[in-house]
């Protein structure tokens, strides 16, 4: 798979390592982190955030995404996201969407063991995503 940038995957997988400190999980002890790579080289963090109305917890991938549109980003190649040391943490079903919506080819870095492991979104975990006919961003 061709890597499409100069921040090598364990960068940013180590980058995503760092955002999981800072995961507010009371309620899973599942601390998630993420480290979101820019098309212009900028890495962004998020970690989860759970709440005690348990629907309205949100993962790291999605709090990376949020803060980076916050931030005037629009244009990602790649996420990392960690959970349990050495073990693939497959960002969920929404958050899949959710990258969708930016970019289809989405580059997502786990790890494995000591290894980083990657998969593309459109030909490994999100090959139909929802969209909306008729409907155009205002913005691409
Ligand atoms: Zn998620």
């Amino acid at each position: 798979m061709n890597w499409p940038h100069s921040v090598t995957p364990e960068a940013l997988l180590k980058k995503a390592r760092e955002a999981q400190q800072a995961a507010y999980v009371p309620y899973s002890r599942f601390p998630v982190g993420a480290a979101l790579l820019t098309a212009e080289g900028t890495v962004i963090l998020g970690c989860n955030v759970e709440n005690a109305s348990y629907g309205l917890s949100i993962c790291a991938e999605r709090n990376a995404l949020t803060t980076a549109v916050a931030l005037g980003e629009r244009h990602f190649v790649a996420i990392a996201v960690v959970g349990r040391h050495g073990e693939p943490c497959l960002p969920c079903g929404a958050c899949r969407q959710f990258m969708a919506e930016f970019n289809a080819a989405f580059f997502v870095v786990l790890e494995e063991g000591t290894e980083s492991l990657l998969y593309r979104l459109d030909l490994d975990l999100l090959p139909h995503p929802f969209v909306l006919e008729g409907a155009f961003p205002l913005e691409a």
